[in-house]
């Protein structure tokens, strides 16, 4: 009698839902929303992964301050408030953004944890240059991102960390780029990943998390 051929079972069957539950990232009803919305109107939230990178690194460094570079509709944001005590501080300069991200603050009631800013980063120095920050979160234009380093971060704490998200931006480095405009920003934030590496002030190092996360100190003097 032939032996019956024994099934061939994976430990796990699905692997975007196991990854999903092993990021544990903490949904509520409404940040679901705001994730869908964003998926559906091509708003660059924070991927799941590198959302549960940061959300790590503020359950291990309990900022008290935070200034987020780029809020676009408040996603990230309003996970950074709700999973720590820290005042929030957040740069935006697109109006439509920032009429979703006021909304998005308000109905979830952290308006008071949270200041938008309105207006280009590179000109909004002087309404926080009074503040001390434990994280900085650059996560805005790419292209720019040396400069918003060097502008910001003289307001970081000493053991204060600042996270750079999108430095291997979906890849693209790698492949080539026909597109003038996405060629220049892969250039563009290679040239960031190099100046974070050479930066003697910073110790940087360059996760493939998301899409890729940089987390840089200050080395100490
Ligand atoms: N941090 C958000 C996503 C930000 S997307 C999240 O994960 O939920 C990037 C945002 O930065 C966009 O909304 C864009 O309008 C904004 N932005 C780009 N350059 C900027 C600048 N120089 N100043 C202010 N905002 C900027
Ligand atoms: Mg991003």
């Amino acid at each position: 009698m032939a032996m019956p051929v024994a099934e061939i079972v994976t430990a796990v069957s699905n692997k975007e839902e196991y990854q999903e539950k092993l990021f544990n990232i903490p949904f509520t009803p409404y940040l679901r929303e705001m994730q869908k919305y964003a998926l559906e109107n091509d708003v660059p939230i924070i991927q799941s992964e590198g959302l549960s990178f940061l959300l790590a690194m503020i359950s291990i460094i309990r900022p008290k301050r935070i200034l987020e570079i780029g809020a676009a509709i408040g996603y990230s944001s309003s996970f950074m408030a709700l999973n720590s005590d820290a005042i929030i501080d957040t740069i935006e300069r697109n109006s439509k953004m920032i009429e979703e991200c006021k909304k998005n603050h308000k109905a979830q009631g952290l308006e008071n944890r949270i200041n938008l800013i309105e207006g280009d980063a590179l000109k909004t120095f002087d309404y926080v240059k009074d503040n001390k920050y434990d994280l900085i979160f650059i996560d805005a234009a790419k292209a720019q991102y040396t400069r918003f380093f060097e502008l910001y971060s003289p307001l970081l704490n000493d053991r204060g960390l600042i996270l750079s998200d999108n430095l291997y931006f979906h890849d693209m480095l790698f492949e080539p780029v026909k597109e003038q405009g996405l060629k220049g920003l892969c250039r563009k934030i290679n040239r960031y990943n190099n100046w974070l590496m050479d930066n003697k002030e910073y110790e940087t190092h360059i996760f493939r998390i998301g899409d890729g996360i940089g987390v840089s100190v200050r080395r100490n003097k």
